[in-house]
């Protein structure tokens, strides 16, 4: 409603501007016809002719209606060149940003909905370089000034940065354009004030900045390979260094486009994910909640029963699980698919040379144009007293280590509470481990939103851990009477006795041992890449664990096409990552994912948004399944469908989260969601449950009153009663 409003206010300016003849005003013949008058009334009322005029400008350059280039000229006639070029950078900046605000409030949401998707890079440009963009279409005064006023109101530049480049980029056009107002009388036409040389010098001014970043990244390179020699000839494309998910991804693309292309592998095939991480930690869990079933039967209607089993079965199961997926991840697939794979660790000894230590003896030395290091991350291991005395777990040696034994760890510690260490305890837990859970947070998976938090506590002490937030580990200690955790907790110290301990406190990137400190590369926290994942030597990249902040297989992945994309194709197009879309899930009972902003982001970022709840408490298929607990929660852009993050919590939260997903990434609203049709009875449905909330929650209160009234009005008239 106020769009219209004001649409119609501008309407009608405009046309009473055509109307009254405003646009044989702003011409150069009537300026010259009016300069004298213009000239007598600025001597006689001085201040208040350059506020009129001040005010006329803004109002020409924020209605964008013809005429501002003209009124630059007669502000040089009437003002002087300082005054009026003061003049006029001011009520023209002012002008083009309130031009933009009412682009932006009449039409980007609009634009935005309908090419939401599609506009995604052209948004992101923008964000990124959108200040180099418009100072360059300021500075070269070809670019229509209304135009672009209006076209970057539909995008998300901001409003203050516009104004401030718009400023500074069209101070040189104005100077020129002042001055050559100053000399009115010699002036036959518009198209006479730019010379084909000052044409060309306001081009140059523009691409300047845009040859400058150009120039800078040159120099940098050549700063970053001075002292190298760069071989003529390369024996390979592109050498990957780790086949685990990153790696893998990596080679297969560069192969499926006929590059030559070697993947070095120094330990198994798959890496972290289907040897120590995803696949034998899912596959254990699998076996936990089974055995957590049975013992919970009587839930639904059966005998509940103590689950009989060898461990030794359950961790041989995870293994056979391993070796059933192991052929996707294998040499012969990837040698099948044409990658060289080669078994050794892999070093860099120049920028373009590899040396790869087989592991059945010998030595190879490679050289490739480009190179991608996948090497991954290890256990995190803190330098605590006393951890190097007691025989401590990783992800990394669990699974080994548990294999030989024939019940779990009798009293297991699970030093951290992220996603691994919360996995795990509960997993052993249900196993029949003693499960303490000491986390130094306030609280578990602390990049959640506090409720998860508190969800999941309660989840994981119903299965009988204890869990310890806000307990800082200070020392281990072990004596005949066995191994001790001390912890502090409220300025008090806690011992906790344990039979094995599981370190599970994050992953540290490894950069090591592989050449990297040689190169000069900075190997302090995680392989540092740019936008494009090139690392310091630009055809040099970097993929997953070792340089991402998402820890997942899936974005490893993801990162591998870029990385392998930009090595193989960068000399043509180079590609950003997008990390815009990232979804996660950690996989406890209930599992929690989510994708997008949580509910604490929003807050701590200062993003707006309005939040909906379903509870699956209220869903059919959860209640039959007995999994009626847990929640959807949606953030939306207030007042818009637009979605800005989804966390569920829940039985298959991160099946359920693919549909919200899939329409974050193409910008599909919860309208669309809510129109979709969805199988009764399934767990999917709360997916258009929740966007029914949302619904509910902006129904149109006044159109649903006068609707009420008419479906009355309806129903006929009252008859009065007549006589029985
Ligand atoms: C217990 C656990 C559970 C997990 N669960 C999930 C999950 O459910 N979902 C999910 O998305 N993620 C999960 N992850 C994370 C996931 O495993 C990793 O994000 C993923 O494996 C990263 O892949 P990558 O290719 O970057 O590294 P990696 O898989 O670690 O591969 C790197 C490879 O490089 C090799 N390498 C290193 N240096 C050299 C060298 N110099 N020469 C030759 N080879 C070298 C290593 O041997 C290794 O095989 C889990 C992790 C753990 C620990």
């Amino acid at each position: 409603m106020k769009k219209l409003i004001l649409l119609l206010v501008l309407l009608t300016i405009v046309l009473l501007f055509f109307a009254l003849g405003g646009h044989e005003w702003l011409t150069l013949e009537a300026l010259r016809r009016h300069q004298a008058e213009f000239a007598a009334l600025r001597t006689r009322s001085p201040w208040l002719t350059a506020a009129g005029f001040f005010l006329l400008y803004v109002l020409v350059a924020a209605l964008s209606l013809p005429g501002a280039a003209v009124m630059t000229l007669a502000a040089g006639a009437l003002f002087g060149l300082w005054q009026g070029l003061v003049l006029v950078s001011f009520a023209s900046s002012l002008g083009a940003t309130l031009a933009l605000l009412v682009a932006r409030f009449l039409l980007r949401d609009q634009v935005q909905h309908r090419f939401g998707s599609r506009l995604k890079a052209v948004n992101a440009g923008i964000q990124r370089d959108g200040a180099f963009y418009l100072f360059t279409l300021r500075l070269v005064p070809v670019f229509p000034f209304f135009l672009i006023n209006l076209l970057m109101g539909l995008t998300p530049f901001p409003a203050r940065r516009f104004y401030w480049v718009s400023q500074l980029g069209m101070l040189p056009g104005t100077l020129v354009y002042v001055n050559a107002g100053t000399q009115l009388a010699a002036l036959d036409s518009l198209g006479g004030i730019l010379s084909p040389a000052l044409w060309l010098s306001f081009a140059l001014l523009g691409i300047f900045p845009l040859l400058a970043r150009h120039l800078v990244r040159l120099m940098q390179r050549r700063r970053v390979y001075k002292g190298w020699h760069k071989p003529h000839r390369f024996d390979r494309n592109l050498i990957v260094i780790g086949a685990g998910a990153a790696g893998l991804v990596s080679a297969y693309i560069a192969a499926a486009v006929k590059a030559r292309v070697t993947l070095i592998e120094a330990g198994q095939m798959g890496g972290d994910c289907l040897n120590t991480g995803c696949v034998p930690s899912k596959a254990l869990i699998r076996s936990a909640r089974l055995a957590h079933q049975m013992r919970h039967a009587d839930r639904y209607g059966l005998h509940a029963t103590q689950p009989a089993f060898s461990f030794r079965r359950v961790m041989q199961r995870v293994q056979e699980v391993i070796q059933k997926v192991e052929p996707h991840d294998s040499v012969e697939r990837y040698t099948a698919l044409g990658v060289e794979v080669l078994q050794g660790h892999g070093r860099l000894l120049d920028p373009w040379t590899v040396e790869v230590n087989l592991n059945d003896g010998g030595c190879r030395r490679l050289t490739a144009r480009a190179v991608i290091i996948a090497a991954g991350a290890e256990p995190l291991v803190p330098e605590l007293p006393g951890l190097e005395t007691v025989d401590y777990l990783t992800s990394d040696t669990l699974w080994q280590a548990l294999a030989q034994r024939d019940s779990p760890p009798r009293r297991l510690l699970v030093l951290g509470g992220g996603p691994v260490g919360c996995e795990l305890a509960q997993a052993l837990a249900r196993l029949g481990s003693e499960v303490t859970l000491v986390q130094r947070n306030p609280r578990l998976m602390p990049k959640e939103d506090e409720e998860v938090s508190e969800l999941l506590k309660a989840a994981l002490t119903q299965d009988g851990i204890a869990v310890l937030t806000g307990h800082q580990p200070l020392r281990l200690e072990q004596d005949d009477n066995g191994k001790r955790l001390i912890v502090r907790h409220h300025d008090r110290e806690v011992a906790l006795a344990f039979d094995d301990l599981l370190v599970a406190l994050g992953r540290r990137p490894r950069l090591t041992g592989y050449g990297l400190e040689q190169l000069g590369i900075d190997t302090d926290k995680r392989l540092e890449t740019n936008d494009y994942l090139e690392t310091l030597y630009p055809h040099i990249y970097a993929a997953g664990d070792v340089a991402g902040g998402y820890q997942f297989t899936h974005i490893a992945a993801h990162m591998a096409w870029y990385a392998s994309v930009n090595a193989l194709f960068g000399q043509f197009r180079r590609f950003r990552v997008d990390y815009s879309v990232i979804p996660w899930c950690t996989f406890v009972d209930p599992e929690v994912a989510r994708v997008g902003l949580s509910e604490a982001e929003a807050r701590d970022r200062g993003i707006a948004c309005e939040v909906t709840r379903f509870g699956l408490d209220d869903l059919d298929r959860a209640i039959t399944d007995g999994a009626d607990h847990g929640f959807i929660k949606v953030l939306t852009v207030p007042g818009k469908d637009r979605i800005l993050g989804v966390t569920i919590v829940g039985e298959h939260a991160g099946e359920l989260l693919a549909e919200y997903v899939l329409a974050m990434r193409h910008g599909l609203g919860l309208n669309k969601l809510l129109a979709t049709i969805h199988i009764y009875p399934t767990l999917s449905e709360a997916n258009k449950y929740a966007a029914g909330e949302w619904k509910k929650a902006h129904a149109p209160q006044r159109l649903l009153a006068w609707l009420a009234r008419y479906h009355r009005w309806r129903l006929g008239k009252k008859q009065p009663r007549g006589p029985l």
